[in-house]
């Protein structure tokens, strides 16, 4: 089976490829709807002790550029994202070394006390991270920051699920095991989470093959990924990778359309036009995607290699319409929100 995925993945011309997976994403979507979330991505901090070598947006401890936002600086970004019609907000930082669990769980409190909304946050990265300081077991962080007030885990930080390349490119973080061992706590504390596959790395084609048949194996024991979200690595600005080539179009498109045949158990496929583009991002509607992925209001990571494009909602619709599709918005379980809610102008 691995090798006839691999040979499709290699050699299958990439219209043939783009039919399979559009075959596969109007079986399970037959409407024409294309979905995307008005949210807000809030690093909390950018100190980081995990030094990836791919990363452009971390800074060392005592860096005079580091930076950990206070409750009232977050809670404001949330009644900004409120304002513009935002429905969650992803919450992820660095691996600070100087925060002490109770902040985490404060935090989440504050928020739901005084800026209730949707909170999206924690990558099993931060809560192997969390585990490790605090000595706990990372069930237990999970338990906590859910009684606390988490709703959901972004899928950030899986780069590719193979060992040998995490020991390459990210070795102090969460190992490619523990990474989907912390999926598969968190599904079974009943917690819905995304999964995300970051390649151009260094990986072979086979080891991303393997990385999709690894999350379509705990999908199968746990049915708790609600969606998968592909983009090639942006070496502008990193530390160690900016002589890496950027992968293209073709690739990416390739990419997204083996990520839906494989991953037949995973409802929903997000397009990266953050980092693709629109143009792209409106052809990976047909190679496999049903959701838009979101008009984030701030995303510090990608804009640190330089690669932020960004919209509205106005014209993220028309992009959708011209694409051949109807849009709608839609909350973090792809609930949709009716089309008269106001949304960000
Ligand atoms: S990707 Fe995340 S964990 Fe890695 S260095 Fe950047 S902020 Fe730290």
């Amino acid at each position: 089976m691995t090798r006839d995925l691999l040979d499709f993945y290699t050699n299958a011309p990439l219209l043939e490829l783009g039919l399979e997976a559009d075959r596969i994403r109007r079986e399970k979507h037959p409407h024409s709807t294309v979905t995307y979330i008005v949210d807000r991505n809030i690093n909390y901090t950018n100190v980081c002790v995990a030094d990836c070598g791919f990363c452009a947006f971390y800074r060392r401890p005592k860096h005079g550029e580091g930076y950990t936002l206070s409750f009232e600086q977050i809670g404001e970004k949330i009644e900004e994202t409120k304002a513009l019609g935002g429905v969650q907000i992803l919450i992820q930082g660095g691996h600070n070394p100087y925060i002490p669990f109770e902040w985490y769980l404060d935090l989440m409190r504050y928020i739901k006390r005084n800026h209730p909304i949707h909170i999206h946050g924690f990558s099993p990265s931060e809560v192997d991270f969390f585990a490790k300081t605090f000595r706990m077991d990372a069930v237990d962080v999970i338990r906590e920051l859910q009684k606390a007030g988490l709703d959901s885990i972004p899928g950030g930080g899986g780069e590719i699920l193979v060992q040998r390349v995490r020991d390459i490119v990210a070795p102090k973080k969460a190992g490619a095991d523990r990474w989907l061992e912390i999926m598969e706590m968190a599904h079974n504390e009943g917690m819905k989470t995304s999964v995300t596959m970051m390649y151009g790395i260094g990986e072979t084609l086979a080891e991303r093959i393997e990385h999709l048949q690894r999350v379509r194996e705990v999908q199968r024991r746990t049915g708790g990924f609600t969606a998968f979200i592909t983009w090639p690595l942006q070496p502008e600005n990193t530390p160690e990778m900016s002589h890496m080539p950027k992968t293209d179009a073709v690739e990416y498109l390739r990419t997204v359309a083996i990520s839906r045949i494989v991953l037949d158990n995973v409802p929903n496929l997000q397009s990266s036009w953050v980092t693709m583009g629109m143009k792209v991002g409106q052809m990976a509607l047909t190679f496999g995607c049903n959701d838009f992925g979101s008009l984030m209001i701030e995303e510090n990571v990608v804009s640190a290699a330089n690669t932020t494009y960004r919209t509205t909602t106005d014209e993220l619709e028309r992009l959708i319409r011209d694409a051949g599709f109807t849009p709608a918005r839609r909350r973090q379980d792809y609930s949709i929100i009716p089309a008269d809610t106001p949304a960000a102008a």
